[in-house]
């Protein structure tokens, strides 16, 4: 039976999920920024928290780890590289990792760049992926505690994976990103397509998540360095494409 997945607004444009699995019961939470919204939505759907999953350790992903664990003895699971900053995990995930909530099973990838210790959570057979601060919605995290390499080798293993995988990440940047991406590929007609999509969503107070991979592969730039139309767009014709990717991630640091 395939996970029911809720997506939970919080604080000001994070996004946690929850996911229940209604064979066993069994529902996570993914990077719960605040734990009251999360309360009030498990109320709603008359669900009980069994475990909680962080991508990475910055606050406004597990700040509503305790708080949570307190009200419903769910257990944490983290990553193990970050064990010496997110308090009180009960379950260490490093690469190649699965991790089960009910009858579902997610692969754990490491993703660095973003930060060192960040992970990834796919599910496969349900087709969804948790992607945290790494891959967003044409765009991807800022390079906190990784280097250009690692995030552009990370997003390549989410990239890989197949189109129809719905995409959930961690914030709502969809719009300002797509302004970014059509200055890198203004001809991009896909992107244009996604772009005019998501100012209607937005218009109407909807989020643009999740995405998928197949779009994804198709419009956000910087899973695209390696486009011969997107290198020489940046003057980057014939160079290795980890120049692009660096460049393009340079770019939106000063967009
Ligand atoms: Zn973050
Ligand atoms: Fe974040």
């Amino acid at each position: 039976m395939a996970l029911e997945i809720r997506l939970v607004p919080l604080l000001s444009d994070n996004y946690g999920y929850l996911l229940h699995d209604a064979g066993t019961g069994e529902t996570a939470i993914v990077d719960p920024s605040e734990a009251a919204p999360v309360l009030a939505a498990l109320d709603a759907e008359g669900w009980k928290l069994s475990h909680i999953l962080n991508t990475h350790h910055h606050p406004d992903h597990i700040g509503g780890n305790a708080e949570l664990k307190a009200a419903t003895g769910a257990r944490i699971a983290a990553p193990k590289a970050d064990l010496h900053r997110i308090p009180d995990v009960d379950v260490p995930l490093a690469e190649g990792d699965r991790y089960r909530v009910g009858g579902s099973e997610a692969r754990i990838f490491a993703v660095p760049g973003h930060t060192s210790g960040h992970i990834a959570f796919w599910f496969e057979a349900d087709q969804a992926l948790f992607s945290g601060d790494t891959l967003f919605s044409l765009g991807c995290g800022r390079l906190f505690e990784g280097t250009p390499e690692e995030m552009w080798r990370s997003l390549g293993k989410l990239r890989a994976l197949p189109d129809a995988t719905r995409v959930y990440c961690g914030h709502e940047y969809t719009q300002s990103n797509a302004r970014f991406a059509l200055t890198i590929e203004p001809g991009n007609a896909a992107l244009e397509a996604r772009a005019a999509e998501i100012a209607a969503l937005r218009a109407a107070g909807k989020p643009t998540i999740p995405t998928n991979l197949g779009v994804e592969k198709a419009t956000n730039p910087f899973l695209r360095a390696d486009v011969p139309a997107v290198q020489a767009a940046l003057g980057l014709a014939d160079r290795p494409a980890i120049e692009t990717f660096a460049a393009i991630r340079r770019g939106k640091d000063n967009f």
